[in-house]
C-alpha cells in the first residue's frame, strides 16, 4: 500500500480563500478582522513565524499589527500592551509569540489576554471550554489536524486514535478534539511503556513529539491515518517530522508530509480563529 498524501498547502489555500470571502463580507458591516502579534526579543525562528502570520493576514484581507519589542522589555510593560489591545476595537485576536525572555512569566501574559481575543487558544478559559465542549478558540495546530481529517471525510466515531505527545498546545488539546468526535483516545508521552503496542492498534496516529523517527513503519497498522506535527532537522539540515515518512508511507492509508502538511494549517487556523472572533462580535451586536 502507498499512503495518500494529505496536502496541507492545498487545503490551506482552500480554507484561506473562504476566510478571504468571509472577511470581505464582514467589511460590508464595517468590521475588518484584526490580529495583533507581539514579539519580544530577536529569536530568529520567532521572527520568521510572526512575519508569516502578518503576511497571511494581508493575503486574506485582514488587518494586522506587529509590535516588536526589545528582549529587555519588562513583564509589566508587556502586560500593559496586552491590556491596551484587549480594549482596542480594531483588534479581534491577540497573539504573543512564544517563547518569551526568561524574566517574563509566559503563563501570566497568556492569562492577561481577553479570552474573547485568545485566537491561539492557549488561555486557561479556552482550554476549559474545549474540555467541556463549550464554544471557545481551539489551539491552531490540533485544530488544523482536525481539518485535515475532515478534508478526507474521515469519520472518527468508534475509531482508536493514538496521540504521541502531551503538551498543552498540541497533544492534550488534540486528544480532547478527537474525543469530542467520539474517537477512543490514547494519549502517550515520554513515560509511556511499549509505545509500539499502542500505535499498532491505532486507526489514527498523531505524532507531536519533536524527535525524528518516533514513528516507524513497524509501528503502524496497515491503512492507518498518520498526522505528523513534528518539526525537526535531519543531518543535512532539511526540515522533517517525527515520522519516518518513506517507511510509514508504504504502510499507512493517509499521511501528512513535512514540510507541506500540518505546518501551513497552523497559520491558516489562526486566520480562521481571528475571523471567527470578528464574526462573533457582529453576531453579539445583532443580539
Ligand atoms: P513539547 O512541549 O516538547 O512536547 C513534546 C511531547 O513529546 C511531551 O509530551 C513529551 O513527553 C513527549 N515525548 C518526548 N519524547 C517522547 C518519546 N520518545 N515517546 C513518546 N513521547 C515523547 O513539544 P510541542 O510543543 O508539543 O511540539 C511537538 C513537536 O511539534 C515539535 O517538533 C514542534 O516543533 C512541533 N510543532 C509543530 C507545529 C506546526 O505548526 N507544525 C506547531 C507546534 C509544534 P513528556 O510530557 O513526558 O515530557
Amino acid at each position: 500500500m502507498t499512503a495518500q498524501l494529505i496536502d496541507g498547502n492545498a487545503l490551506s489555500r482552500q480554507l484561506r480563500a473562504q476566510v478571504t470571502q468571509r472577511a470581505q463580507a464582514l467589511k460590508q458591516h464595517g468590521i475588518t478582522p484584526g490580529l495583533a502579534v507581539i514579539l519580544v526579543g530577536d529569536n530568529p525562528a520567532s521572527q520568521v513565524y510572526v512575519r508569516n502570520k502578518v503576511k497571511a493576514c494581508e493575503d486574506t484581507g485582514m488587518h494586522s499589527v506587529l509590535e516588536s519589542y526589545d528582549a529587555s522589555m519588562s513583564e509589566a510593560a508587556l502586560l500593559a500592551r496586552v491590556d491596551a489591545l484587549n480594549h482596542d476595537p480594531t483588534i479581534h485576536g491577540i497573539l504573543v509569540q512564544l517563547p518569551l525572555p526568561a524574566h517574563i512569566d509566559a503563563h501570566k501574559v497568556i492569562e492577561a489576554i481577553s479570552p474573547a481575543k485568545d485566537v491561539d487558544g492557549f488561555h486557561v478559559a479556552s482550554a476549559g471550554a474545549l474540555m467541556v465542549g463549550q464554544p471557545g478558540f481551539w489551539p491552531c495546530t490540533p485544530y488544523g489536524c482536525m481539518k485535515m481529517l475532515e478534508s478526507i471525510g474521515y469519520d472518527l466515531r468508534g475509531k482508536h486514535a493514538v496521540v504521541i505527545g502531551r503538551s498543552n498546545i498540541v497533544g492534550k488539546p488534540m486528544a480532547m478534539m478527537l474525543l469530542q468526535q467520539d474517537a477512543t483516545v490514547t494519549l502517550c508521552h515520554s513515560r509511556t511503556t511499549d509505545l509500539k503496542s499502542l500505535t499498532l492498534q491505532a486507526d489514527v496516529i498523531v505524532a507531536a513529539v519533536g524527535k525524528r523517527n518516533v514513528l516507524t513503519a513497524d509501528m503502524v497498522k496497515p491503512g492507518a491515518v498518520v498526522l505528523d506535527v513534528g518539526m525537526n532537522r535531519n543531518e543535512a539540515g532539511k526540515l522533517c517530522g517525527d515520522v519516518d515518512f518513506e517507511g510509514v508511507k508504504a504502510v499507512a492509508g493517509y499521511i501528512t508530509p513535512v514540510p507541506g502538511g500540518v505546518g501551513p494549517m497552523t497559520i491558516t487556523m489562526l486566520m480562521v480563529n481571528t475571523l471567527e472572533s470578528a464574526e462573533r462580535l457582529l453576531s453579539n451586536r445583532a443580539n
